[in-house]
């Protein structure tokens, strides 16, 4: 008897007591991923709007006598006339270590047949960023593991680096690159069962990509094991507009989770010429007035508000950080059209990628004089900036000196010297996508190339002295390796060892 009565009561204080108002209105106009309603007098900027067969919309204009709204999901079976509510909320996406691994859409629902997504939390897509007093500068790094962006352009926890180029010049490789190597220090990392140790979480947000290059990209995460360390947002060229307009902020909202719980997350936006380019059509079929290259007036909002979403926090507030990796894809390398200058503004620095480099065989075809991080070098660690502090300056030196050269063909020894120099750097600076080097590699090669050891090797070999090189120290000179890790400057005493390494391995290569 107890025991029903104890049900009952149980039963009860679950029923929701509270009445809820909601106002109905009717669909008059519907276009693209757009719906016109009439008689929602009371619905709120951003609010989710509910319609038959669990579709979902946002109300985006709210003009005197009806209001405009964006249709997420599949809305083929919408229709004229058709009745929309105001739900009283935010549209809000499931958060937490359980979308690890997942392929999920705008809304956080799976899009992989792994079953149903058991969120325990959920988060507004629009939030406002975090202020100034929580925030601190970046100093801890990002390591991508491709040692060009690593030694010339690091990057921060916390920080936005933007990649731009032309089309099919490398620019998705660059961020997948780096999430493939969070994924393999992150296993190292918690295997060693380092406390201090922060592992990175990544967010990649796919917006308006061929359904087969993201397809690609999932296999490519998962061949190498980073899919599990991975979220997948996915909204690609097939959905409407409102989808690629969502994507970003929803994947922003599940990094974001990370850093407001202390933990350390990386997000890529891939790309955001084509947000934009969404933007401008909900826009256009909101009836709201374009400007400049027809884009609304808002469109540098549209990616400050996102943009600014990630930040590196202070201790105080948990310590946590997203940094982003926005990408953008110019035509024919003209970095001052609109969408690009307004991204470059808002971000900490930019990864310029050239067509003509990538065609010539450079690759990664970053652009060296035209990138920067402005902020990344803080964060990089002591034993790099030792070996890559004045590489910047001497490949600046060397182009100037090379495109010079050309002209003439007696050179002074120290012109030369440089020029050597140069050529050797550039080809060290190659790398094939999705084999990122670790820390200590990396610092090993610059070390071993400042030093002079890949002097006397003829330019066209240097890529497999290189690979000779790297082969050596990862077999032979393990505890160097671990040294440099443990103790992120180059002392007297490491400075003997990386001698005695690079002369043990330069007798194995001749
Ligand atoms: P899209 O404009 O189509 O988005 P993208 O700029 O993102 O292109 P990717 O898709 O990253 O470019 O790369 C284009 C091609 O170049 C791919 O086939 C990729 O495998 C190859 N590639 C990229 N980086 C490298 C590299 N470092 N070494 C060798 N090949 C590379
Ligand atoms: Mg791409």
């Amino acid at each position: 008897m107890n025991e029903i009565l104890k049900e009952i009561n149980a039963k009860i204080e679950a029923l929701e007591s509270v009445n809820r108002h909601s106002n109905v209105g009717k669909v008059v106009a519907l276009a693209d991923g757009v719906a016109r309603l009439n008689g929602l007098s009371q619905a709120m900027y951003n609010e989710m709007i509910s319609f038959k067969d669990g579709i979902f919309g946002i109300a985006l204009n709210l003009a005197e006598n009806e209001v405009g709204c964006v249709l997420l999901g599949d809305t083929t079976t919408l229709k004229e006339g058709d009745e929309g509510k105001t739900t009283g909320k935010l549209l809000s996406v499931p958060v937490g270590k359980c979308l690890l691994g997942r392929v999920v859409d705008v809304l956080g629902r799976p899009l992989d047949n792994k079953g149903d997504i058991n969120a325990q939390e959920y988060y507004p897509v629009e939030k406002i960023a975090p202020g100034i007093l929580p925030r601190k500068s970046v100093n801890q790094p990002l390591q991508t593991g491709i040692l060009e962006v690593d030694a010339m352009i690091p990057i921060g926890r916390g920080q936005r680096e933007l990649i731009i180029g032309d089309r099919c010049t490398g620019k998705t490789s660059i961020a997948l690159d780096t999430i493939i190597n969070q994924a393999k220090i992150n296993k190292e990392g918690l295997a060693s069962g380092d406390k201090d140790f922060r592992p990175v979480y990544s967010v990649y947000v796919a917006i308006g990509q061929k359904n087969a290059n993201i397809a690609r990209t999932i296999q490519l995460l998962e061949e190498h094991g980073a899919l599990e360390y991975t979220i997948i947002v996915a909204a690609s060229a097939s959905e409407n507009a409102a989808n690629l307009y969502i994507a970003p902020y929803a994947g922003c909202a599940m990094g974001e989770w990370f850093m407001q719980n202390g933990m350390d997350a990386l997000i890529v936006y891939d790309d955001l010429s084509k947000h934009a380019a969404a933007y401008r059509q909900v826009s256009l079929l909101l009836k709201r007035p374009s400007g400049r290259e027809a884009y609304p007036g808002d469109v540098f909002y549209l990616h400050s508000k996102l943009l600014e979403r990630s930040a590196r926090l202070d201790e105080k507030y948990g310590g946590g950080s997203l940094t982003a990796l926005p990408i953008i894809e110019t035509q024919q390398g003209d970095v001052s059209a609109y969408i690009p200058t307004n991204v470059i503004s808002i971000t900490d620095g930019q990864i310029f990628l050239e067509t003509d480099l990538f065609n010539q065989g450079v690759r990664p075809a970053i652009s060296v004089g035209i990138s920067v991080s402005r902020v990344g070098s803080s964060a990089q660690i002591k034993a790099f900036k030792q070996v890559a502090g004045k590489l910047k300056g001497e490949y600046a030196q060397y182009k100037e000196l090379a495109a010079f050269a050309q002209f003439g063909s007696d050179l002074d020894a120290r012109t030369k010297a440089i020029i050597d120099k140069g050529d050797r750097l550039v080809e060290v600076m190659k790398q094939n996508n999705n084999s990122p080097k670790p820390v200590a590699v990396e610092i090993s090669i610059l070390w071993a190339l400042q030093n002079g050891f890949f002097d006397d090797i003829d330019v066209k070999k240097i890529g497999e002295a290189q690979a000779s090189f790297e082969d050596f120290i990862t077999t032979s000179a393990t505890s160097l390796l671990e040294k440099i890790v443990s103790e992120k400057v180059i002392s007297n005493e490491l400075s003997d060892m990386l001698k005695e390494a690079c002369s043990n391995w330069k007798k194995t290569f001749a």
